[in-house]
């Protein structure tokens, strides 16, 4: 019988997000030593969680999507699943045309699979409506190559459908313009699909099965969502500690380069920079400061140039507590989008204490809107006390609820959404051949795969086992644990 081999080698992980961090418990067990260097004060990068009118509401990302498995399997590896808590409802409206609308129920990010189901929502005009049916006639559309979300889809049902539709729904996930997005990054089955049926609305239909049968009760379906009931921003620190990784914060990484066994780190002030040594490193960052570190390292120059074509947008959470009789009723479902060629500010805004059950008692309702998209930064320079005025006016002019809320909160995320633009398929392609050559490096987060945690969750795997594969082929001698060298050894 042979023994596994000892676990070798110092692996220093850069951010501390969901990435950086779910890749250092990939790797507990797989590494000597794992090092986390995050440059913020706190860990988590767009998980946090704070309390709005005493509830604890996260400020960042607030659900996870439960159909894929990988971050509620990483809750359950960090021992949470027992926290797991499920929406009352996902029903969304979209305040289209002067009112709030529901959804369609057959839609793919809002490409639609049933006309009909569309136009009960009246969420598009009748000449949109007119427009959109041609797609049953027309001829099936050639697509050389990757065509942006607003060509894909108007191509087929027109403009309306486009800006009333799937723009709210993608925008609510990118804060991205349809105009600018990929169709096969970020409506990638759709794309797929759509190569075997002439209409894109059969092709959508195919992905979402047959249609229910409206005398057949529907059969109990798994949630599509969930959440922890500290809020997703209670998840780094338990999962910091089940990695048994030495985390530090405050330790912005300046400067990654070559040595002759593997790479140094430099870290913190002009004035006081620490060197760390390593022998595999992950790049747990957005694009911008992980293109800037491989900038200086021979032989990245195609995956820095590809990782500073990855635009961000910026965007701010305005969260807003109400006590529950400002409302004239409970609001109805779990929110609603806004499509942006309404002009207003709020494009999303998500009922909390509706949605998530477990945070109310029914005394207080909290409500978070979403302002800012790609290409809107001014709206985030307003102060804190307009943005809060300007969430409150247009939530009651979509809901009617009356008074100023009894407390706020503004969160600001700037660069906070990358941007998955025409090309960006190819983009992620180079980063990756060009990164996979150099020796005990890897890269993760929202900027490859998917920009929500279950994918960023996927890459962190991906980028612990390409590290520790490369610690097992190149078993490297032992170090020290926690041994730094200082600039300029
Ligand atoms: C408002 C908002 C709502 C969202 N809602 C959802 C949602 O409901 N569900 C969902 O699945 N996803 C949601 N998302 C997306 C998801 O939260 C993010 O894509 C994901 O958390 C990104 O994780 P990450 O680890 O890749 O990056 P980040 O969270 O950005 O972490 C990167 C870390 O690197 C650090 N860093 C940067 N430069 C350096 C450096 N030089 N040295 C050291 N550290 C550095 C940063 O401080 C940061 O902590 C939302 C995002 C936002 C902004």
């Amino acid at each position: 019988m042979t023994t596994a081999p000892e676990p070798s080698g110092r692996v220093v992980i850069v951010g501390g997000g969901i990435a950086g961090l779910a890749a250092a418990l990939f790797l507990r067990g797989r590494a000597a030593e794992v090092i986390v260097l995050e440059g913020a004060p706190r860990l988590g990068g767009k998980l946090a969680v704070s309390e709005v009118g005493g509830i604890a509401v996260d400020a960042g990302a607030e659900a996870l999507l439960a159909r894929r498995p990988e971050a509620v399997d990483l809750v359950t590896e960090v021992g949470l699943a027992g926290h797991l808590v499920y929406p009352g409802t996902t029903a969304a409206s979209i305040w289209s045309r002067g009112e709030l609308r529901p959804l369609p129920r057959r839609q793919y990010m809002g490409v639609p699979g049933d006309f009909d189901d569309l136009e009960r929502t009246g969420i598009v005009s009748p000449d949109g409506m007119a427009r959109a049916r041609q797609d049953a006639a027309l001829p099936a559309t050639a697509w050389d190559g990757d065509v942006s979300v607003a060509e894909f889809v108007g191509a087929r049902f027109g403009p309306e459908v486009v800006d009333r539709l799937v723009e709210p729904l993608l925008g609510g996930v990118y804060a991205g313009r349809p105009d600018l997005l990929s169709a096969r990054a970020t409506l990638g089955s759709v794309v797929a699909a759509a190569g075997a049926h002439a209409s894109l609305a059969r092709a959508v239909a195919s992905l979402l099965g047959p249609a229910p049968d409206p005398a057949v009760p529907p059969a109990p379906r798994p949630p599509v969502f969930t959440t922890l009931d500290g809020g997703l921003g209670s998840l780094p620190g338990p999962l910091a500690a089940a990695s048994g990784a030495v985390i530090r914060t405050g330790a912005t990484v300046r400067e990654l380069a070559r040595t002759a066994t593997g790479w140094r780190l430099t870290v913190g002030p002009a004035s006081a920079p620490e060197a760390i040594d390593a022998d595999a490193v992950i790049l747990a960052l957005p694009a911008r400061p992980a293109g800037r570190l491989l900038a200086s390292v021979p032989g990245a120059a195609p995956a820095a140039t590809a990782l500073a074509e990855i635009e961000y947008a910026s965007m701010g959470v305005v969260t807003l507590a109400y006590p529950a009789s400002a409302f004239a009723s409970v609001p109805d479902g779990s929110g609603y989008l806004v499509p942006a060629v309404d002009g207003r500010t709020v494009k999303a805004a998500t009922y909390s204490t509706v949605k998530w059950p477990h945070l109310t008692d029914g005394a207080m309702h909290v409500v978070r809107c979403s302002v800012g998209r790609f290409g809107e930064e001014a709206v985030l320079q307003r102060d804190d006390a307009d943005l809060v005025a300007l969430a409150a006016a247009e939530l009651s002019e979509a809901t009617g609820v009356s008074g100023a809320p009894v407390d706020a909160r503004v969160t600001r995320w700037g660069g906070g959404l990358p941007q998955y633009t025409v090309g960006h398929l190819d983009r992620v392609r180079r980063i990756r051949e060009t990164v996979a050559v150099l020796p005990g490096l890897a890269v993760c987060g929202a900027a490859y795969d998917g920009i929500g945690v279950p994918a960023c969750v996927g890459t962190a795997r991906l980028a612990a086992d390409q590290v520790s594969a490369w610690l097992g082929e190149h078993r490297v001698g032992e170090r020290e644990p926690g041994t730094v060298a200082h600039a300029g050894e």
